[in-house]
């Protein structure tokens, strides 16, 4: 079961087009957005044709499923797919993240209440501690804790088996693991920004479960700026209802949308302030790059995780912004939409590494 307590809120949030988690997202767990089974599970095709084999092959064989990492942006649908996971094992869930797990203790605690095939769901677990990661080893190998009791000459080493179950990581940041870590995963998929016509299907799905008189072409215009991401797509949802109710008879249209999203300050592809003000910045500040991301950052004032996490995967799928050994870079295409006349740049002989 998916326990929302546990879940682990990002409140210094405000912007719209943010893919964490807000306070305004908490009730999508109570009303049901969560797509519960594979097929309700809207995109990611590759990963869901491969997750159905290895989930029936497990159930033939009677065995946990591989420890499986999943990795890609924010608000992509990580912790829907595990709960799913664990949901067509026929098995229970528990959910946590690695900065909860600050104690070798704590992680004992959640793997010795688990049962036998469970799923434990580990969100951010690049942040584990490296503490932490060497008492999950034996835990993911043997299903087994190795815990010392006492100290100096007189400390012993005492084994306690655990039930076979099933680790499930989740990660924004695939190369901040540990190989060590990385290598005991039996499953590694990465999830893709969605299509505009995916996050349109999402969108209408999530107003019938809302209640929500949403027609085609008004979803289609949030799925255009909800910048690739579910959790954007039904966040743009639940306020352009609001412009709906207010400005309009209630039915979100394309026209309502568009007037909602302009008032939002969210522009035709989905940028927002925040992504403007640091292609301004690359553009103006630095005549297109190359330059580091820590001095994009602070030159505009914001924290550098925020820009590789959060506006980088989206303005690199746009072809916005490559990533060069020397830093980052404006692309001709970026000038266009921010309205600047482009004459040549460093990224013109650069090829994107998109979330390496
Ligand atoms: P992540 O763990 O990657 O940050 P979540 O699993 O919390 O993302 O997903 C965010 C929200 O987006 C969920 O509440 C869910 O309603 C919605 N969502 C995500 N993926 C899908 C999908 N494939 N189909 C329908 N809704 C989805």
């Amino acid at each position: 079961m998916l326990e929302s307590s546990e879940m682990n809120f990002e409140r210094s949030e405000s912007r719209m087009v943010s893919p964490n988690i807000t306070e305004n997202d908490t009730d999508d767990i109570e009303v049901g957005l969560r797509p519960k089974t594979l097929s309700e599970y809207i995109g990611q095709d590759k990963v869901k044709e491969n997750m159905s084999v290895y989930i029936e092959a497990a159930k033939k064989r009677g065995e946990p499923l591989d420890h499986v990492l999943l990795y890609g942006p924010p608000g992509l649908g990580k912790t829907t797919l595990s709960a799913i996971i664990a949901h067509e094992m026929g098995v229970n869930i528990r959910i946590t993240s690695g900065p909860a797990i600050e104690k070798p203790g704590d992680l004992a605690a959640l793997l010795t209440n688990l049962s036998e095939h469970d799923v434990l769901f580990i969100d951010e677990i690049h942040r584990l501690s490296r503490s932490i990661e060497e008492v999950l080893y034996p835990a993911l190998e043997d299903y087994a804790l190795d815990i010392i009791i006492g100290k100096g000459p007189s400390a012993r080493s005492l084994r306690i088996d655990l039930p076979k179950f099933t680790l499930i990581g989740a990660t924004t940041r695939a190369g901040q693991l540990t190989s060590p870590l990385r290598d005991r995963f039996g499953v590694i998929q990465r999830l893709e920004l969605y299509t505009h016509e995916q996050l349109c299907d999402i969108i209408m799905r999530s107003a019938v479960i809302l209640g929500i008189a949403c027609d085609k072409s008004g979803a289609m215009e949030l799925a255009k700026r909800a910048r690739g991401t579910p959790r954007i797509a039904n966040r743009l949802l639940k306020r352009v209802r609001d412009f709906a109710e207010v400005i309009g008879n209630g039915k979100i249209t394309e026209d309502i949308a568009k007037i909602a999203l302009d008032r939002m300050e969210i522009d035709s592809l989905g940028l927002d302030n925040l992504d403007k003000r640091m292609l301004n910045m690359l553009i103006r500040g630095y005549n297109g790059g190359p330059v580091g991301l820590e001095t994009l950052a602070s030159a505009i004032g914001e924290e550098a995780v925020t820009l590789e996490d959060v506006c980088e995967p989206f303005l690199m799928q746009l072809g916005f912004v490559a990533r060069t050994p020397r830093g980052r870079c404006a692309t001709a295409l970026a000038y266009k939409h921010m309205g600047y006349e482009y004459k040549g740049g460093a990224a013109d002989n650069t090829q994107q590494t998109f979330f390496e």
